[in-house]
């Protein structure tokens, strides 16, 4: 039986002592890999290394066999809340997060009332501060109401908590907008980040343009609805300055893109979602409007280059977009269905498979996991240290299981991974120096 103890806001006292023993203790930021101990006081890493005493009042756990790390950190989830709650909300998206193995989450601001106020911010650190099992971040809007029209006051969502700007589940279409984004990204020394999809060539296709949709009789969603964008913003980014992050990328065609950028010098990060690592579009076949999300899951050739892309450090972090949909939003023709599927449980066992395949090591998986996946939103977590956030992760390399979607913890039950076997999981995930899960 799994169990939790929440929330974790309840601070532990700073006097609390916790003592991880016979730990391979894993810091991609350093590149620090060695059997040892960790103490933690309060909320905070005190130390760690080889040969360390345990305090006579510490509580001592146990790691023998296992990973300790940097908890997660997941820079794109849905957590619907506010406007959905039915699907999720921050209490079931941060509970579903730390059976992952996830301490901080970001949240995109696609929601109702979308995140492009203060007022909104102020809702979700209230909500967070109740209800939350992890560190709850998010994105505040590049535009109104995500209209794509008129710029928010970043300034001000910054002082409520904004880590960067993105319209997501929107692309901003409007190249001046971008524009000028770009300009306040460079002023305010935030990300912003990009749904890349040109709305009229993706012309309300519903699954990647390719063998499945010409099988299924559906209109795809072409590679070049996402590359045209991602090229016109990194002339717009190279132009005006500041930084970029391509959301979700997919196609090979955005991964050769942000290859040359970078080769530029320009200030411009990805991510990839599992699922198009995981993935091709012939998933649709067998799972249906499951294996719907937004970008499509695309062809053999792009997954290959995604995978490349993480190998060759392209793609900077792994984040999941998080989609949650009720059954109502997803029982429907795939033209009609909710684009997205849940992530947040199944995005270290699933990234784990690189690296059993002997395609990453663990270090440089689990640095897009945590160190990368901070730099991007200017957070101070993913890394041990001392004087550290004490937010860890105890993962059991080698366990085997079963997906099942009926046991998550999220609301939602949508995911195309249903019966897959994995290896690996989190046993144990620390927030703020308290244990809010373990196995
Ligand atoms: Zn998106």
């Amino acid at each position: 039986m799994s169990k939790f103890n929440l929330p974790y806001n309840q601070a532990v006292s700073q006097d609390k002592k916790t003592f991880y023993k016979n730990a391979r203790i894993i810091d991609a930021a350093s590149g620090y890999d060695k059997v040892g101990e960790l103490l933690t006081i309060g909320d905070k890493i005190a130390d760690f290394g080889q040969n360390l005493n345990a305090p006579t009042d510490a509580e001592i756990i146990d790691c023998s066999g296992n990973v300790l790390t940097a908890g997660l950190i997941d820079i794109q989830v849905h957590f619907r809340d506010p406007g959905q709650t039915h699907k999720e909300d921050l209490e079931s998206g941060s509970r579903s997060a730390v059976v992952g193995g996830i301490t901080t989450v970001v949240c995109q601001p696609n929601t109702a009332p979308t995140l492009d106020s203060t007022l909104t911010f102020d809702y979700l650190r209230l909500k967070a501060k109740e209800v939350a099992h992890c560190n709850i971040k998010a994105y505040g809007c590049i535009t109104k109401a995500m209209k794509g029209e008129e710029l928010t006051d970043m300034n001000a969502l910054i002082g409520a908590g904004a880590v960067g700007f993105t319209d997501d589940g929107l692309p901003v279409m409007n190249a001046n907008v971008m524009r000028r984004a770009f300009e306040s990204s460079k002023n305010l020394g935030v990300v912003i980040a990009q749904h890349a999809e040109d709305l009229n060539l993706s012309n309300k296709g519903c699954i990647n343009e390719g063998r499945a949709s010409l099988e299924l009789g559906v209109r795809g969603i072409p590679n070049i609805s996402e590359s045209v964008i991602v090229e016109r913003d990194l002339a717009i980014l190279e132009a005006i300055g500041g930084r970029y992050h391509l959301l979700h990328c997919s196609t090979k065609e955005a991964m050769d893109a942000i290859k040359r950028a970078k080769a530029k010098g320009l200030q411009a990060t990805a991510e990839v979602s599992p699922h198009h690592f995981m993935l091709t579009d012939a998933a649709v076949l067998k799972s249906g409007t499951n294996a719907k999300m937004n970008p499509p899951l695309r062809s053999e050739e792009d997954r290959l280059a995604l995978i490349e892309g993480l190998r060759t450090g392209l793609i900077d972090a792994i984040a999941t977009d998080h989609a949650p949909h009720d059954l109502a939003s997803k029982n429907k023709t795939l033209e009609e269905a909710a684009f997205g599927i849940v992530g947040v449980e199944t995005m270290l066992p699933l990234s784990l498979t690189l690296y059993h395949q002997g395609i990453l090591s663990l270090i440089d998986l689990l640095a897009k996991m945590t160190c990368n996946a901070a730099r991007i939103i200017n957070f101070d977590g993913g890394v041990l240290a001392k004087g550290a956030r004490a937010d860890l992760v105890v993962i059991d390399l080698n366990h085997e299981w079963i997906i099942e979607c009926e046991k998550f913890q999220s609301k939602s039950k949508n995911s195309p991974f249903e019966g897959f076997k994995v290896k690996g999981r989190a046993v144990r995930t620390v927030v703020a120096g308290k244990t809010v899960f373990e196995v």
